[in-house]
């Protein structure tokens, strides 16, 4: 587990000078704050497949679904040659395991989306995504993706990570033989942070796994991943979390005093009103569930989704 999870990256956003004009468009966040607990898989599209560095610029010309790819000054279709890279080094990838990809933002290569598309007469429109990319994740649906530019939305940021280590934690559980008691056991721990994303998916999820003896082991398992990576895909809100603190809170009547019980009110509330970050609450409510030794919630993943030292619950 404490091994560096793996996910792939545009090569320019690591620094390699693989840009057209021999740049690099590195990422410092990437490289020295993920990197700490990432290791990368680069991917560079236009190099890999043979255009050269330095080379004439490219962009996306045609329909938004299924662009070609031209050379901006000498009109060149660069669409076949794109494509016979693609599809192999996309399948290519499965051997890797990456448990997420991070894409270079407007690329018409890597762009994940609102990248640009030109009609025949030269108008731009924002609704492509780059050619690798769009294949990436046509073939990878539950892969968590995101691009350079977003990852500055705390919001945006904290959901992807947050999904790359349940992923990651997933594919660990999935190593192991599978059988329908170590879903049982996954989903008891990730119980509070599926509820935190979505309580229909809670329901469903709840539900697939209440039947899971009847169902074919390794559709279970299918099943299982596509609703819990689509469920943590899904925006967690304040209001989601207040729920989710809550439900946590009444583990707790017995034990607490009515001061401490009001107390945690008055926290979860503040965090409700956006005076505190979310951090705020799970630190008082990691407190009890270690002072009270609480059995279920201390293995609630919901409480410790990422490693602290990134500070993605630090935003108010
Ligand atoms: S955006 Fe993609 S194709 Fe362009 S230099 Fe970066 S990795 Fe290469």
């Amino acid at each position: 587990m404490n091994e560096k999870i793996k996910i792939g990256v545009s090569s320019c956003l690591l620094g390699n000078e693989v840009r057209y004009n021999g740049g690099h468009s590195h990422d410092r966040y990437v490289t020295g704050t993920l990197g700490q607990y990432f290791t990368f898989v680069a991917v560079c599209p236009e190099v890999e497949a043979g255009f050269g560095i330095p080379r004439e610029a490219m962009r996306l010309v045609g329909d938004p679904e299924a662009p070609r790819l031209m050379t901006t000054k000498t009109k060149k279709d660069c669409t076949a040659k794109m494509m016979s890279w693609v599809k192999p080094r996309v399948k290519e990838l499965e051997k890797e395991g990456l448990c997420g990809f991070i894409f270079k933002k407007g690329s018409p290569s890597s762009g994940m989306e609102r990248v640009r598309v030109y009609t025949d007469k030269g108008m731009p429109s924002n609704r492509g995504s780059g050619m690798f990319a769009r294949a990436f994740m046509n073939h990878f649906p539950l892969i968590p993706t995101e691009e350079d530019g977003r990852l500055n939305d705390s919001a945006l940021r904290e959901n992807f990570i947050e999904r790359i280590f349940a992923l990651r934690r997933w594919r660990l559980m999935t190593a192991e033989r599978k059988n329908p008691g170590n879903i049982v056991a996954f989903h008891t721990a990730h119980k509070l942070q599926i509820m935190s994303h979505s309580i229909k998916h809670y329901r469903d999820i709840g539900r697939l796994v209440a039947q899971g003896k009847k169902l074919d082991i390794q559709s279970l398992y299918e099943q299982y991943e596509t609703l819990f990576m689509q469920a943590l895909s899904l925006k967690g809100t304040v209001k989601k979390n207040v729920n989710v603190l809550q439900h946590m809170a009444g583990y707790f009547k017995k034990q607490l005093s009515k001061d401490e019980k009001q107390e945690l009110q008055e926290v979860i509330e503040q965090y409700h009103q956006f005076y505190t970050p979310l951090i705020v609450p799970v630190t008082l409510m990691n407190h009890y569930v270690r002072k009270y030794d609480q059995e279920y919630l201390k293995k609630q993943h919901y409480l410790n989704p990422h490693p602290i030292e990134l500070k993605l619950r630090n935003r108010a």
